[in-house]
């Protein structure tokens, strides 16, 4: 039986891992730390419980595949809720916005509170699902750096949305081109930040961000997003899949252009195909040492990482939903400090995220579990642990104010995670949260192949690949490695 080695039990490692053990694969994970889920952990502090990574969950349906792939039925692993409202959006102004998961309603309650024509809403959404559905076979779902992905008729689609695409205007400058609310244009302009770009910058084809939430929608899995990767390791053990935690892998070893296997401190393994799904400039720098390495994909720019303060707070606010933004009063600045100063502006916009929302367990009784979060850049030596304390600060004050509420006696617990800690649990380069930011048109292509096509038998999946970081890229970087692996023999 062919083996597959699997470096990394990151969500996309797990998703490979499924996929190639479904192919027939003797499939092995390594992974450093002594679990699995890499960026996608959870924690308890003090009785509450906190998704330490990822926590908005868009297109469900890539999870589910993967159980009906190995003729499993999702549900009995793994469910989940659509969210509705989906966002409580909280404006220095005062005024604040329900974002309902209807498409109508929203537009409807966006006229109410901002003022904005609930028709424009209604395009906007329009033209995003638009954008999505012309581009998300060929730029999502197939490898960008093979030839038959251009000979394909997706790409035909692709290019007849070529005048929507916004290939050659930044997403703000499209944004405000249509509407002159600024607090609707900061609102879309946030969907920016979720594959770790500056809308100041990235092209207006990530205007497409919308669609999956607002049209496909935001999703909440019972149990916390935690159980998206242990609803997953849970089947790769069904199908076989051995997990070795605690065993770093040291080198990817290669016989001529032909990779063989990986060596770890506790030996050498053997193997047909191995994935990488360690962060693309490691996996280079330390597992490929006598290998060119492809530099000008490995300097492209990183995307923006986070600063979450986890508190335990002993008060509820009704206020309060899962979602929760709190805007700054200055998006520019904003952007300008994280991408250009490389720092954090004295008035962040504010994520705050509150499973116990939906799930009281997640919190002891007449108390929240805060997840608060603050895009900031990635590593590039600043002085993180002044930033971590005059940032709390700011945040204190400025939800404190936003809330009416001074917020800083209920904060009963508290953890911090910064990009240097990314980095070090992760193996995140920089700890970037995104792999290489989307500020370029170019940017999709320039990131790193699914394959290295001068060592036959690697292959890459995971957020610093293609297609890119997040949850549902991860997943579709594993399912394009699931295609291109051929079947086991
Ligand atoms: P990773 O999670 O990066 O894991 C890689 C794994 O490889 C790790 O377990 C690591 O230990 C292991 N590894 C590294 N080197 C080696 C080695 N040499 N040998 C063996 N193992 C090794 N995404 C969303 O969709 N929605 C969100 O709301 C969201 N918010 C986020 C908030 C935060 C704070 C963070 C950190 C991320 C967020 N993301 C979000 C991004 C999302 O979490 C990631 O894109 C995704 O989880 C990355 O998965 P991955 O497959 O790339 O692997």
């Amino acid at each position: 039986m062919n083996k597959a080695a699997i470096i990394g039990s990151g969500i996309g490692g797990i998703a490979a891992a499924i996929r190639l053990a479904v192919k027939g694969y003797a499939v092995t994970v390594f992974e450093t730390a002594d679990t699995f889920g890499g960026k996608m952990q959870q924690f308890w502090l003090g009785g509450y419980r906190f998704d330490a990574g990822p926590s908005l969950f868009t297109l469900p349906h890539l999870v589910d595949e993967l159980f009906s792939l190995a003729g499993k039925k999702p549900s009995e692993y793994f469910t989940y809720v659509r969210l509705d409202p989906i966002t409580h959006y909280f404006w220095p102004d005062g005024s604040h916005l329900k974002a309902y998961a209807d498409a109508a309603q929203f537009a409807k309650e966006t006229e109410l509170q901002l003022g904005v024509p609930q028709q424009a809403v209604q395009e906007v959404l329009a033209k995003s699902a638009r954008l999505y559905q012309g581009t998300s076979d060929t730029f999502l779902h197939k490898s960008l750096h093979r030839l038959n992905t251009y000979l394909s008729a997706d790409v035909l689609k692709a290019l007849g949305c070529l005048s929507d695409l916004g290939l050659t205007t930044t997403m703000h400058a499209a944004n405000e081109q249509l509407f002159s609310d600024h607090r609707f244009v900061q609102l879309l302009d946030r969907f920016a930040t979720y594959n770790g770009s500056d809308p100041y910058q990235a092209p207006g084809t990530l205007n497409l961000i919308p669609h999956l939430e607002h049209n496909i929608g935001a999703f909440y899995p019972k149990g916390g997003i935690y159980a998206i990767a242990e609803s997953l390791v849970r089947l790769a053990e069904e199908l076989g899949v051995q997990f070795r935690y605690n065993e770093a892998v040291e080198q990817i070893i290669t016989a001529g252009a032909k990779a063989i296997g990986i060596r770890t401190a506790k030996g050498t393994f053997a193997a047909e195909v191995v994935v990488s799904n360690m962060d693309v400039v490691p996996t280079y720098r330390k597992l490929l040492t006598g290998h060119k390495a492809p530099e000008k994909t490995l300097q492209q720019p990183r995307s923006s990482s986070a600063l979450i303060y986890y508190w335990g707070i002993k008060k509820e606010f009704p206020e309060l939903h899962l979602h929760n933004i709190f805007f700054s009063k200055n998006y520019k600045e904003e952007f300008k400090h994280i991408f250009q100063h490389k720092t954090i502006s004295t008035d962040p916009t504010v994520y705050v995220n509150i499973t116990s929302k939906l799930d009281a367990a997640d919190a002891p009784p007449g108390g929240e579990n805060w997840f608060v979060m603050v895009n900031v850049p990635h590593n590039q030596g600043q002085d993180w642990d002044k930033l971590i304390s005059v940032t709390r600060e700011t945040v204190v004050r400025k939800l404190s104010a936003m809330l009416h509420t001074d917020i800083a006696p209920f904060i009963e617990v508290e953890q911090v995670l910064d990009p240097l800690l990314i980095e070090q649990k992760t193996s995140s380069f920089a700890g970037a949260l995104y792999g290489s930011s989307s500020n370029n048109r170019m940017a999709a292509f320039l990131r790193h192949p699914n394959f290295n096509s001068s060592i036959k038998g690697l292959y890459f999946c995971g957020g610093s690949v293609h297609p890119g970081g997040g949850i549902p890229l991860c997943l579709l970087s594993a399912k394009i490695v699931g295609d291109m692996v051929p079947a086991a023999k």
